[in-house]
């Protein structure tokens, strides 16, 4: 079986740096073949994504810049991804954003506008991209989303963050149900703990990935590199019977009961 991803064209949402968990899906979705299409929130985020492009050999990627919160700017981006390249075969949904301050203390404390910002950013998005991008998915193919465990367990200061999280492991499920009569399937990875600029904003992350180095089976955190090459396996062929799924990729910390 050929698991090339050569002739498949994917859009990448969420690089904002080299450190980004979007952009280890980037190279390893570049090393197996595929064309790349990138999304950024803002202006200022399009000349660092391009510069890292730009070392990705023979790569012949195209940009967009699509901020999440609004509908149109995603229905834009997605209509001029498909006048530009008509058909894609899957996306790489990397994106979430809760203020800082709702990050640390207790989650009792949470404002409705924190949580509502959370939410609309981190869970509904997903659900929005999901629905531009379909019409584009006509050959079929993946949605692969970035979760965490603070989703499932309380996780110290993670707090309304793990509850958007919640949200988007649900709303994969009922995603990959409504998708799937179009053979597209929809997945999460739970990625373990990260140093990128989205995890700076929760309190006290050293303390996490110690925990991780400390008792995880593996004995050690993940890497953007080993986060890519599981959204390669869940946006190719080989996992063509897996939707609705969360796969932890976190040196199988998520098993443990402490
Ligand atoms: P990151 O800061 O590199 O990526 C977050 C991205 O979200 C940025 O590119 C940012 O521009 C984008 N974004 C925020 N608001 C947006 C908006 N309104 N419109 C469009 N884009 C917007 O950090 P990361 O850790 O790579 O985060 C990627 C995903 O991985 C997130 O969903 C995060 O929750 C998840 N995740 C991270 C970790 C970790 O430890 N780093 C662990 C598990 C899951």
């Amino acid at each position: 079986m050929n698991f090339s991803l050569e002739g498949r064209t994917y859009v990448v949402m969420g690089v904002a740096n080299k450190r980004s968990i979007a952009w280890g899906i980037a190279r390893s979705l570049h090393e197996a073949g595929a064309r790349l299409i990138f999304t950024y929130a803002s202006e200022r985020f399009e000349k660092p994504v391009k510069d890292l492009v730009a070392t990705l050999e023979g790569q012949d990627a195209l940009f967009y810049e699509c901020d999440v919160t609004n509908d149109e700017a995603i229905q834009k981006t997605f209509g001029d991804i498909q006048n530009d390249v008509g058909v894609i075969h899957g996306l790489a949904h990397c994106i979430a954003f809760a203020d800082k301050e709702d990050l640390k203390g207790e989650f009792v404390d949470t404002s409705r506008d924190g949580f509502l910002l959370s939410q609309n950013i981190s869970a509904y998005s997903l659900i929005a991209v999901s629905r531009a991008a379909q019409p584009l998915m006509t050959e079929g193919g993946g949605i692969v989303t970035l979760t965490y465990l603070g989703g499932e367990r309380v996780v110290q200061n993670y707090n309304v963050m793990g509850v958007a999280k919640a949200s988007l492991d649900a709303s994969v499920r009922y995603l990959a149900n409504d998708l799937g009569k179009h053979n597209i399937r929809v997945n999460a990875i739970s990625a373990g703990p990260i140093r990128t600029l989205a995890a700076k904003g929760v309190g006290d992350f050293n303390s996490v990935l110690k925990q991780i180095e400390e008792k995880a089976p593996l004995r050690r955190t993940v890497s953007q590199e080993e986060v890519g090459d599981t959204a390669y396996y869940l946006l190719s062929d080989l996992s063509r019977g897996v939707t609705g799924e969360i796969l932890h990729v976190d040196s199988g910390f998520n098993i443990l009961g402490l």
